[in-house]
């Protein structure tokens, strides 16, 4: 693997380009119920065994009709009645129509159906009062899904755009992937439990809970063990334990170069640690690399760039070892910012914006503030990110910029 104490600084795409040279992802599988399946990946093509709808059906109440009869009639009798769940039964004599509800199989013999709307009860049967194309309002067997139809590839993320269509298909098991099992830690003499009160020079620990919560909306099996104080022994231990129970163990602090930074050194120890310069703003040091058993990802402490960083490394990394491999990066769109943007040269910066659609329809954002990385409240109160190219300076007021949304890992709403 790529021992990269690289001095230059690397492109975020080429951090995701390494992850997906050295990762694999996982090939477990599990057959599980449809209704417990929301969040998995599939790990099959999903084919369907049936035709959708499964016979050709009415789309409105109304009158079945054989064209024929209709042209040689002003008005039909009616022979007799289909039903959502109850077929006509029996003979349909030539030269009259069939009642018909919204759902029911179409009669054999049946060219079009007449909405109830365009038609009028008379002594002599039912009067129709526009003219009749044939087809009309016939839902026809399999246009929607055909039988043996590939209706959702493996790799798929099943939510509620998938969950109704697979039960449509009346498949009532799924083959998934397994899920990830993420380890997850913090360091630092400094951090105090929440709920706890502070003693001198203590913060609380706010990155393990941000890690959780996004590592819960990603599907992800959590396996917490809460703080380690930074002692090289204890690290280490926690790094075999967690090695041990995980396929992803995710630090935060102690990756920077300061005295009680001892990641990078204990990962040297027990795994081949990859330790990345990343062109990033915030966010500049992400320590990866292999365990023995597991891959490790060392988040920075500032919480705002532990936060960026897993939304931006860590996220896509998740996915490819999920096998989730429709996943797709956050779309960028062009809006003009009404503040000033502060920036230097060098570094892709993933500012947060708060971005809106102004009185004449286009999209604008504006800072959300103070960009320090210590600054949490820039992610509650946004609900973009800003992303300012590496090459790029600061920002005018009326510049364009790209941004990019939220999505459900930190959205508030
Ligand atoms: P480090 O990378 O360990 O030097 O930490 C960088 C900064 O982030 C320091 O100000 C730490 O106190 C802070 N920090 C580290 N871990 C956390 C955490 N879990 N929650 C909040 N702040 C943290
Ligand atoms: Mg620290």
């Amino acid at each position: 693997m790529d021992h990269c104490h690289t001095s230059g600084l690397i492109s975020l795409e080429q951090a995701l380009e390494k992850f997906l040279a050295q990762t694999v992802p996982l090939t477990t599988t599990e057959t599980i119920n449809l209704t417990e399946s929301a969040g998995r990946i599939t790990s099959t093509d999903i084919i369907s065994p049936i035709n959708v709808p499964p016979f050709d059906n009415s789309a409105m109440d109304g009158y079945a009709i054989r064209l024929a009869d209709l042209n040689e009639n002003q008005t039909l009798p009616v022979a007799g009645k289909a039903l959502a769940g109850m077929p006509l039964q029996g003979e349909w004599l030539a030269g009259s129509c069939i009642r018909i509800m919204t759902g029911a199989p179409i009669p054999s013999g049946a060219d079009a159906v007449v909405m109830q709307e365009q038609t009028e009860v008379t002594e002599t049967g039912i009067w129709f009062l526009h003219p009749v194309k044939q087809g009309q309002n016939i839902r026809t067997i399999g246009e929607d899904i055909a039988q043996n139809a590939m209706v959702l590839s493996k790799g798929t993320k099943l939510s509620t755009a998938q969950l109704p269509l697979i039960a449509s298909l009346g498949i009532a098991k799924v083959r998934v992937i397994r899920k990830l099992k993420v380890a997850i830690f913090s360091t630092g003499d400094e951090l105090q439990a929440i709920g706890e009160p502070l003693q001198a020079g203590q913060i609380y620990d706010t990155n393990r809970l941000a890690v959780r919560l996004m590592l819960e909306k990603l599907d992800c099996e959590v396996i917490d063990l809460g703080v380690i104080p930074d002692n090289p022994e204890t690290l280490r231990q926690t790094f075999i334990e967690a090695d041990k129970q995980a396929d992803l163990v995710i630090s935060s602090g102690g990756v920077s170069v300061g005295e009680a930074d001892y990641t990078k050194q204990i990962l040297d120890e027990v795994g081949k640690i990859g330790f990345w310069k990343l062109a990033i703003k915030p966010g500049k040091p992400f320590a990866f690399g292999k365990l023995e058993n597991a891959w490790f990802c060392g988040l920075p402490g500032n919480p705002v760039s532990a936060v960026l960083t897993f939304y931006q490394l860590v996220q896509p990394l998740i996915a490819r070892l999920s096998g989730f491999t429709a996943w797709q990066a956050p779309m960028r769109l062009t809006a003009k910012t009404t503040t000033p943007l502060k920036k230097s040269p060098g570094r892709l910066d993933f500012q947060r914006g708060i971005a809106d659609i102004n009185e004449h329809g286009e999209l604008e954002v504006q800072t959300t503030g103070h960009q320090g990385s210590h600054i949490f409240s820039s992610y509650s109160f946004g609900n973009c990110f800003i992303v300012l190219e590496r090459e790029r300076g600061h920002a005018a007021a009326g510049e364009t910029v790209q941004i990019e949304f939220f999505n459900h890992l930190l959205k508030n709403q």
